[in-house]
């Protein structure tokens, strides 16, 4: 009996003898590692100096650890004394942007399965103020196991909320500079650009639908005296109130433009000649008959031409040789081809 428990302490001495020396393996590799992450990132700091690096993250599959620089933390707004010491996965995902957090999973899953080579993702985390900030984080499976099975991460987090808003401020400023040029400046109607680009949809198709499609060409009647009687700028009134004339009298599937100086440019789809010239004569005389300047008559000449499968070019000078026709006629009509 005592032998046996003699031999039972025995191997009680040895097994802890093996524990205190895996203990000490242990923690030589612990401070190993560390050592060997801190060299890591100092490297990637230096790499990335520039860019809102928020350092490397690693992912133990097995264990569900995640070690990762408290810059990723701190950037968010909370200071380290206010998080939980190890910080568990969640602490993330839960305030990522609802918008993003399906596709950063989904873009993880077809990584862990091995459907796309990288984890590669933009996303929006909510900061202690409430406020998203965009992250750019990339990753990818570093050790697997025999079967194939990822086992390790390894990935690198950058903070770009600066650069989405650069970018968001470009994209409105190109969206106002784009709706600056397909507006005219001075009547506020669509600008020659954006009526002949127009135009070439509607031509487009009239030709695959077999439908109708006239465009009309205005001009001024003798505007000339008008500005030298008036001067420029009672010229320039007059003008905008004819294209809000215009504007008002067409139909709402038509469009017009300011084709340049004085002339201005309609487009009247699924119209055949013969609607397009009441319509246009209809407008005509409502220009006629509105008073712009005192007693001063002011007057509007058009030509209108059926679409007929030709360039825009040749569209165009059709409905401006019936043009140039109403003006020879004596002006104040509009002529169809
Ligand atoms: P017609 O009936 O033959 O068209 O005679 P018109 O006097 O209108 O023709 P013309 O081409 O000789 O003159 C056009 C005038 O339109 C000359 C120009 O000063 C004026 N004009 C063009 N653009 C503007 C503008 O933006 N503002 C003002 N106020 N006048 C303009
Ligand atoms: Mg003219
Ligand atoms: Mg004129």
């Amino acid at each position: 009996m005592s032998e046996d428990v003699q031999k039972l302490e025995n191997e009680k001495l040895v097994l802890e003898e093996s524990l205190s020396i895996l203990k000490e393996k242990l923690e030589e590799l612990t401070l190993l590692n560390k050592e060997l992450l801190s060299e890591r990132e100092a490297d990637v700091n230096l790499e990335y100096s520039w860019s809102g690096n928020l350092g490397h993250w690693y992912w133990n599959v097995k264990t569900n650890s995640v070690v990762f620089n408290l810059k990723k933390i701190t950037t968010l707004g909370y200071s380290l004394d206010e998080v939980p010491e190890k910080i568990p996965y969640d602490f993330f995902t839960n305030k990522l942007h609802p918008e993003d957090h399906e596709p950063t999973m989904n873009n993880m899953r077809e990584h862990l399965k091995g459907e796309r080579a990288v984890y590669e993702v933009e996303y929006r985390i909510k900061a202690k103020n409430g406020k998203y900030k965009w992250f750019y984080d990339r990753g990818k499976v570093t050790q697997r196991d025999q079967e194939g099975r990822p086992l390790f991460l390894s990935g690198i987090v950058f903070d770009i909320t600066e650069q989405k808003q650069k970018e968001k401020k470009l994209n409105s400023e190109l969206i106002r500079v784009k709706q600056q040029a397909s507006i005219d400046d001075l009547t506020r109607i669509k600008s020659r650009r954006a009526i002949l680009s127009e135009l070439d949809e509607r031509m487009l198709e009239a030709g695959l639908y077999k439908k109708p499609l006239v465009v009309a060409m205005f001009d001024i009647d003798l505007f000339k005296n008008l500005n030298d009687q008036f001067g420029h700028l009672a010229g320039d009134d007059v003008l905008r109130s004819i294209a809000r004339v215009m504007n008002k009298n067409f139909r709402a599937i038509d469009s017009i433009g300011r084709y340049g100086g004085e002339e201005f440019i309609a487009i009247l789809p699924y119209t055949t000649i013969e609607e397009a010239g009441k319509i246009t004569n209809r407008i005509r005389e409502k220009i006629a008959e509105t008073k712009f300047i005192a007693d001063y008559p002011v007057t509007i000449s058009g030509g209108i031409a059926l679409f007929d499968g030709d360039s825009r070019e040749e569209f165009i000078q059709r409905a401006d040789a019936s043009l140039y026709k109403a003006k020879n006629e004596g002006r104040n009509r509009v002529v169809s081809e």
